[in-house]
């Protein structure tokens, strides 16, 4: 088995509650949901972090938020807001080490983040 938790989560060995899948991109929930809406969005190609990202990912990128702005409005809190956090190394707390962006939404958040 892959050691990475979301390739596994990908390939189905490790269950999550999906709620999108494309060619590129999976998004589930946050097993330890930080807000009422609590999904990540996670490239289905295997990138450490966002700084590994390269030109080539571009698309991919973008695809991220754009499908987490589909998931938004889909969830309903595309009106009274939502967050999109990338977090990347250890100053931003990063545990999982495959590119992954939050979506939290259903509250309201403190400026500036903890
Ligand atoms: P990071 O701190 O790396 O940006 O966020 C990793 C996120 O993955 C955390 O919010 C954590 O709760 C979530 N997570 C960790 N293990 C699992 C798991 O096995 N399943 C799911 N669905 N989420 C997980
Ligand atoms: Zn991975």
């Amino acid at each position: 088995m892959n050691d990475c938790l979301f390739c596994n989560i990908i390939d189905g060995k490790i269950g999550a509650k999906i709620v999108y899948s494309d060619k590129n991109i999976l998004a589930f929930e946050d097993i330890k949901p930080q807000a009422p809406v609590h999904l990540l969005i996670i490239t289905k190609k295997h990138i450490e972090r966002v700084s590994e990202a390269r030109k080539d990912d571009a698309i991919l990128m973008g695809e991220l938020c754009l499908v987490a702005a589909k998931l938004a409005r889909e969830k309903g809190i595309e009106s009274s807001g939502y967050r999109l956090v990338i977090n990347c190394n250890k100053d931003a707390g990063q545990i999982v080490f495959h590119l992954h962006m939050h979506l939290l939404g259903g509250r309201s958040f403190n400026w500036p983040p903890g």
